[in-house]
């Protein structure tokens, strides 16, 4: 039974994808997906050792070892030549560790897998990076589980380069349309907290008001985008 978030994430993954999940931890998602003949062939990356043992023995208890393939690796060194990759799932990690990954792992991209990334802090991070290796995201979810938001990005290289604005880059272009419940309830959130910051820093015997000034226009922009039209 997977939880909300990786059920989300497997959805993206299309029927009879060769996938390489990137630390898997306990391989739920790439075992939910072999068993639900989902995948055909799967890669099961991970960095730690004891999580990679976690993955080996809940892959035998299904008895999936001639489907998923646990590896021992950092990040996209997990996945060789004769994997014939085509769909890379990266979920539960910060955008700036996942952006690392796939920076440091660029020589393993062929350009024809899809990414599927599932940041938990940081998305920014992670969209400006598929913008700048020209990667076009088609696809973004927003959802909550047990008091967190997670958000989903999926992403294919494209022939054209891509611009993204600063807005789309921070709230996600398909989110930033859509503007769902979730989404709102992120963003308000967002502002409390950076209400707060500035309600301590007014306390402050000396004032930075430049800074106090940048966080009050963060909270306007994203005012304005949340803004319920009528
Ligand atoms: N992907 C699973 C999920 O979404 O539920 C597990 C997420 S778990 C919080 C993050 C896992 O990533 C850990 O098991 C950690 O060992 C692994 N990890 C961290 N850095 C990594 C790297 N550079 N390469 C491979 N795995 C890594």
């Amino acid at each position: 039974h997977l939880s909300k978030r990786l059920q989300t994430v497997s959805d993206h993954v299309e029927p009879g994808s060769r996938l390489a999940d990137i630390g898997s931890d306990h391989a739920y998602l790439p075992i939910h997906l072999a068993k639900n003949h989902i995948i055909e062939y799967g890669v099961v990356g991970e960095v730690a050792k004891g999580p990679l043992s976690n993955a080996i023995s809940e892959i035998k208890k299904d008895n999936l070892l001639e489907v998923l393939h646990p590896r021992l690796a950092d990040g996209l060194a997990a996945i060789e030549p004769g994997d014939d990759v085509n769909a890379i799932t990266i979920a539960g990690m910060g955008g700036n560790l996942i952006t690392h990954i796939l920076e440091d792992g660029k020589a393993k991209l062929s350009g024809k897998e899809k990414l599927i990334l599932q940041p938990n802090v940081g998305e920014p991070t992670v969209r400006k990076w598929l913008m700048a290796n020209r990667y076009k995201i088609f696809a973004e979810q927003i959802l909550e589980e047990d008091g967190h938001i997670y958000e989903i990005v999926t992403a294919k290289k494209a022939e054209q380069p891509i611009k993204y604005t600063e807005l789309e880059l921070k709230f996600g272009p398909f989110l930033l349309q859509e503007k769902s419940p979730v989404f709102v309830a992120k963003w308000q959130e967002e502002i409390r907290l950076l209400q707060k910051v500035i309600q301590s820093m007014r306390q402050a015997v000396h004032q930075d008001t430049a800074k106090i000034a940048a966080i009050q226009k963060e909270i306007d922009t994203i005012n304005e985008v949340i803004q319920v039209e009528s």
